[in-house]
């Protein structure tokens, strides 16, 4: 199809750039193997956002800054499990961010793949007991079934603590946290694979099988930062597009492909954007490395409390958590048909493969946007079915896996979406008010997660 593309100009010359540069790559490099898991907490953390705040101002956006919020800090302790009862052994574990210090005696449940029919068959044999769950989603259930999901079951099911199985052989137990930034009621552990289905051989021959649970994690208040910064519009400086995404990884990882390829991929289409787009900007383009994601999308609800009196002039929010890993790069709306056109036309300007559909999760950044009622959206495919992590969350998840062309790609996408969002003359979305994302929350199957949180809340 031969269609007319009004940035081809900017295009060319930002793409070429993107293509022909090894910067998003270095830059992946100082903050996978310099600043290392970039923890919530940790100096590592710090100094990424420092290294990010550079790269920035390097490459000429303007008020760059670190915002700095409190959240509630988790420190991981050792955590020991031992089987008691039929046979005695002990097993490698590790805590899951928000565990609290403790120590639980008691039989062992299994909760299966934790949908919420396991949940119900369980009913009352879940009280005070270990209730184990594994990480893959319900193959019949045809969504993802979060951890966090689980783990809420679980606890409003009356279990004392909380095992996680990892469903990928080979990768180790797989982190990720219990709560948002808030500590969790009850322990909660993570064992490999290898470990689980052990466990579940012995509860296949003995019936009971006791275990005793050890955690000695630290619960604290910390301090954590954003990254912020602009390259300002000239026709208005006060109506914006966010490009965003996480920098914090999990501890016992470099976090490279979650988040860091995402993150890279955010600064090098700032970097391009800078260089070629920056005297020809309508609106402001806003560039977000946001802290604390992955224990409870922290930084992202701390930044719309704290800009609240902006809202209703953010056009337009892409989250590019993890967004040069493996997945497509396409637009994934969260509920806004009216923006479908739009970026079909872009699509076709751009000639390239940017899949465009609907699709809402509670767990990235971009969701404490959601809520607000910004229109938002995240990078991926909202046709891809239902998939674990891989090496995802694991100690796995190293540099060594992330392909530069796929980091180049999702740059490219980020900073091509950026540019036509911010320029175009009529942006075909509002702000949603608090009763229309009501409807949503309370209606949205992919949402059910979320739902299960606010009544662990009540
Ligand atoms: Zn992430």
């Amino acid at each position: 199809m031969n269609n007319t593309n009004p940035y081809l100009q900017f295009d060319r010359q930002m793409v070429g750039d993107i293509y022909t540069s090894q910067e998003v790559m270095e830059n992946l490099t100082v903050l996978c193997d310099e600043h290392g898991s970039r923890f919530a907490g940790t100096p590592e953390e710090y100094a990424a956002a420092n290294f990010i705040a550079e790269c920035f101002k390097r490459y000429g956006l303007q008020n760059v800054r670190l915002e700095a919020y409190p959240y509630a800090g988790w420190t991981r302790g050792t955590a020991t499990l031992e089987i008691i009862s039929p046979i005695h052994r002990t097993l490698h574990c590790i805590s899951l961010p928000y565990c609290p210090a403790g120590e639980v005696a008691a039989e062992l449940v299994s909760a299966g793949y934790g949908s919420p029919a396991e949940y119900s068959a369980l009913g009352n044999a879940m009280v005070d007991k270990l209730v184990m769950a594994k990480s893959a989603s319900p193959p019949a259930l045809g969504r993802w079934v979060h951890r966090k999901e689980k783990f809420e079951r679980a606890v409003l099911g009356g279990a004392s603590a909380f095992i996680f199985l990892s469903e990928h052989p080979g990768v180790g137990p797989e982190t990720g946290s219990l709560q948002n930034d808030n500590p969790a009621p009850i322990p909660g552990i993570s064992v490999c694979k290898e470990d689980g289905e052990f466990l579940a051989r012995l509860m296949a021959r003995h019936g009971n099988v006791t275990l005793k649970l050890q955690t000695t994690d630290i619960n604290e208040p910390r301090t954590s930062w954003n990254v912020v910064a602009d390259l300002p519009g000239h026709e208005s400086s006060e109506e914006i597009v966010i490009l965003g995404c996480h920098y914090d990884g999990h501890d016992i990882s470099q976090g490279a492909h979650d988040p860091a390829s995402g993150m890279v991929s955010v600064i090098e289409a700032s970097r391009v954007l800078a260089a070629y787009a920056a005297d020809s900007l309508k609106r402001t383009i806003r560039f977000i490395a946001f802290g604390t994601e992955e224990i409870g999308l922290t930084g992202a609800f701390r930044y719309v409390e704290a800009h609240a009196s902006e809202l209703d002039n953010i056009r337009f929010m892409l989250n590019m958590d993890a967004a040069g890993g493996t997945s497509r790069k396409g637009i994934v709306l969260h509920h806004w048909d009216t923006l479908e056109p739009f970026f079909h036309e872009a699509r076709e300007q751009m000639n390239a493969e940017v899949p465009v559909g609907q699709k809402v999760h509670s767990y990235s950044d971009h969701f404490p946007f959601f809520l607000k009622g910004v229109p938002s959206s995240h990078m991926g495919d909202a046709e891809a079915p239902p998939a674990g992590r891989g090496f995802g969350h694991t100690a796995y998840d190293t540099l060594d896996k992330v392909q530069l062309e796929n980091l180049r790609a999702a740059s490219a996408v980020g900073a091509r979406i950026a540019l036509r969002t911010a320029n175009a003359e009529n942006f075909p979305a509002k702000r949603r008010t608090a009763e229309a994302v009501q409807k949503i929350v309370d209606t949205d199957p992919g949402l059910e997660g979320y739902r299960i949180s606010l009544k662990l809340k009540q």
